[in-house]
């Protein structure tokens, strides 16, 4: 396989940017049923813990199976079950003119663009590193970054059921080779949840707000441990920049008044990648614009 791949760059690229626009729908799936899937299980644990007396009069209502795979998918206004071939990624949405296929309810223009932007990170990374497992394992990455970005910025959360796995593929791939040297990676997860957990607490001491979320630490953790702890400043100065430039654009175009707040992140998330692709690049310019005079 590897070697049809190398052989054929071009041909490598096309079949990533296929599979990647597949993965892209099952992450609308991901982002839409995730934080649901979470919100049962929890009011499921509430239910467990009143008393027997309570209990009773709750259990008319047994909870419908709800996963990543059932029910099908339907049209939120007329019900009807989405076909087979209105599956395909960008395509049947364009076909459908962002309408349903059986009424006029208009789908989300969303859908198809976070097909696509999964489609464009998952070719950029192909690009950069080839059919090698740290391209592999960065696709994969990358994948989860898409589903969390979007899960952060409907819910303000990040999900320990894609983070945390997320970090474990990190240290794991450490383990195997694929990326740095363990030591390096297991430093990098300590010292990227440990750096925002102490701003977190610092923060929250001194004005009793709290400026960010526990899932943004285990985010750090993950680059920590793909990239070292020596990327963890660079992404976290990365990630102020995304977060200005993101900002003031909102801003511009929502207005002062309506500006919603956006969590850190997806911030985060942008950074990280970034460094993923150019951060040597990034460090070493750096590096020589300081030492270089
Ligand atoms: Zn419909």
């Amino acid at each position: 396989m590897n070697l049809v791949f190398d052989q054929s760059p071009l041909f490598f690229l096309f079949t990533i940017a296929l599979v990647s626009l597949s993965i892209g729908s099952f992450l609308n799936v991901v982002i839409y049923r995730l934080p649901v899937m979470m919100q049962n299980e929890w009011n499921h644990e509430c239910k467990l813990l009143l008393t027997d007396d309570l209990k009773q009069s709750y259990t008319q209502d047994e909870p419908k199976v709800f996963n990543l795979a059932t029910p099908a998918s339907t049209c939120p206004k007329c019900k009807s079950k989405i076909k087979a071939w209105q599956n395909i990624p960008v395509l049947s949405w364009l076909f459908l003119k962002g309408k349903c296929g059986s009424c006029d309810n208009s789908i989300s223009i969303r859908y198809p663009s976070i097909e696509l932007l999964t489609a464009i990170a998952s070719v950029a990374i192909a690009h950069y590193f080839g059919p090698t497992a740290l391209g592999f394992t960065y696709l994969i990455v990358t994948w989860c970054l898409v589903a969390l970005i979007f899960i952060d910025i409907d819910h303000m959360l990040l999900p320990d059921q894609i983070t945390l796995p997320l970090l474990w593929l990190a240290l794991l791939a450490s383990v195997l080779g694929f990326t740095i040297e363990p030591a390096q990676a297991i430093i990098g997860a300590a010292v990227g949840y440990l750096c925002f957990w102490s701003v977190y607490w610092i923060f929250k001491l001194v004005t009793g707000k709290e400026g960010m979320g526990y899932g943004d630490f285990k985010l750090m953790a993950v680059f920590g441990a793909l990239l070292g702890w020596q990327s963890l400043p660079m992404i976290i100065l990365l990630s102020s920049l995304v977060g200005a430039v993101i900002g003031i654009t909102l801003l511009s175009i929502q207005g002062k008044d309506k500006a919603t707040p956006i969590p850190f992140g997806p911030y985060i998330a942008i950074a990280g990648w970034i460094a993923m692709i150019w951060g040597e690049k990034i460090t070493s310019a750096y590096y020589q614009f300081a030492l270089g005079h």
